[in-house]
């Protein structure tokens, strides 16, 4: 292995110190990524590269080094971004047909803040169609295959940017979070993954799912690493109403290893027995051990409207995405129907051409809820189900600091296997959205393997408190080697 190829397998950190070594340059560092990448193509996690643009920022990067003028502790690192996050003058298509062809004019403001920081976007990771699923396997470009078994899913819908993570393509990535859609691939690929506070990072640039719910976030291989890209990536943006005011602090400085007297609330719903696959809950309640033992206190606490998560969750997302994808009417973007009759010819054609099945279910759901006859039985009753899933938290939030869960109730399942039933699908959100409907932070780290599968330890901290749970996460990574297990192929 060269000295490229075996620091593609490590951390950002680990990559940062070897370009500041002169170990390695960026440019070095571009080419193995994008020569990994190439030669492990079959898992159809990277759906698009920019490989003359990387080389050519590799040099800049290089030159700036060289000088000891790095612009950021990201200058030089390789990264990639879900295909529903803009760059000006490349292609964005959220994994569907009807953006097929569509330029972003525009950088997302995540994208301008990590070009400014000088990080090379390699390319664009798969994900399922508009962020909607969490398999990754409702795309154009087919499914995104696990890194640690290629018969099983990544998770969804950010499945190609925690699969690129966990293949050692780049040590970050960025994915987009609604129900969900961070945290649960971050599970499955044994990668960590972190879905900021609602209003933490700016959506200007990210393509709208659900405007209420969806929250831009980093997946890597180290706590740090995620908390050195929120740094970079959060903070105020006039362009976005929803983003908020709060400062961003400097989240390293958290990073402590100290926890002692922390209170950490096990939530009675989480831990059901019937719910949850018995080896994830044999390595979740090892890490409430190693988390006892230095020195946090567990409380027993409940959240009792979790049983209406899911309900509520697909009725608000649903509601909103019928709203938010109105907009692709084969006029003003990507892919328009050929050869119609008339205007509603084109709008009917083209959206029935360019969904898939999944987006078209979703539609035609959430415009259901919407009409005048179901608002209030459906929509009004979701949204007020929703501030009593939000005033749960806030009640357990005064009798500890933070939330532990699982991830996910099972490992990565086989491809195919919830494929053809949408209900079991969304069960897989069971644990991840709440923290969305409640605009909370939520971390998922590595915690094991079951069966050897990757399991993810989830912690939701309050409302603009990311540094507690990334304390938590690094102190717990800083005695255990969970985050060190890797995938044997390639790795
Ligand atoms: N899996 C959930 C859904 O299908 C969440 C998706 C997401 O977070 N983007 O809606």
């Amino acid at each position: 292995m060269s000295s490229a190829d075996s620091l593609l397998a490590g951390c950002l950190s680990e990559q940062r110190e070897a370009l500041d070594r002169g170990e390695i340059n960026a440019s070095e560092l571009v080419d193995a990524s994008l020569a990994r990448i190439a030669q492990r193509s079959s898992l159809a996690v990277v759906v698009g590269v920019r490989e003359s643009a990387a080389r050519a920022e590799a040099e800049a990067a290089d030159r700036r080094i060289a000088e000891g003028k790095p612009l950021s502790p990201l200058d030089g690192i390789p990264i990639l971004l879900k295909d529903n996050i803009v760059q000006a003058g490349e292609p964005t298509t959220c994994a569907s047909r009807i953006l097929e062809g569509y330029v972003s004019p525009f950088d997302a403001a995540v994208t301008e803040k990590l070009l400014g920081a000088g990080a090379i976007i390699l390319g664009r990771t798969n994900m399922d169609e508009f962020a909607m699923g969490s398999s990754t396997e409702n795309s154009i470009y087919g499914p995104s295959h696990n890194p640690w078994n290629p018969a099983r899913a990544c998770g969804g819908s950010s499945g190609g940017s925690a699969a690129s993570v966990a293949a050692g393509f780049v040590p970050l990535a960025l994915g987009s979070d609604t129900g969900g859609s961070i945290r649960q691939p971050a599970s499955f690929c044994g990668v960590v993954g972190l879905k900021p506070s609602y209003g933490r990072v700016s959506r200007w640039g990210l393509v709208a799912f659900a405007s209420s719910l969806d929250q831009i976030g980093p997946f890597a291989r180290r706590v740090s690493d995620c908390a050195l890209a929120l740094e970079t990536i959060g903070g105020h943006d006039a362009r976005d109403s929803t983003s908020r005011p709060e400062p961003m602090p400097r989240l390293r400085d958290a990073l402590t290893g100290e926890i002692e007297g922390l209170k950490i609330g096990l939530p009675r719903e989480y831990f059901v027995e019937a719910g949850v696959d018995p080896g994830v809950l044999v390595r979740v309640r090892e890490a409430i051990g190693v988390l006892e033992e230095a020195g946090a206190r567990f409380v027993d606490i409940t959240l009792p409207h979790t049983r209406y998560t899911i309900a509520t969750y697909y009725l608000i997302a649903n509601a909103e995405a019928s709203s938010n994808l109105a907009r692709f009417d084969g006029v003003r973007y990507g892919r328009r129907a050929e050869n119609v009759r008339d205007l509603k010819d084109l709008y009917e054609r083209s959206r029935s051409e360019g969904f898939g099945s999944e987006v078209k279910r979703r539609i035609l759901l959430g415009t259901y809820v919407l009409s005048a006859g179901y608002y209030e039985a459906y929509y009004g009753k979701a949204q007020r189900v929703r501030t009593l899933i939000r005033q749960d938290f806030e009640r357990a939030y005064r009798e500890c600091d933070l939330i532990l869960t699982p991830t996910t109730p099972e490992t990565a399942f086989a491809l195919g296997a919830k494929s053809g039933d949408p209900l079991s699908m969304y069960l897989s959100d069971v644990y991840t959205a709440s923290a969305n409907l409640a605009g909370l932070p939520g971390l998922s780290l590595p915690c094991g393997l079951a069966e050897g599968m990757p399991v993810g330890l989830q912690l939701l901290g309050r409302p603009f408190d990311e540094a507690t749970i990334l304390r938590v996460g690094d102190a717990f990574e800083r005695r255990t080697k969970h985050h060190l297990a890797g995938p044997q192929e390639g790795l």
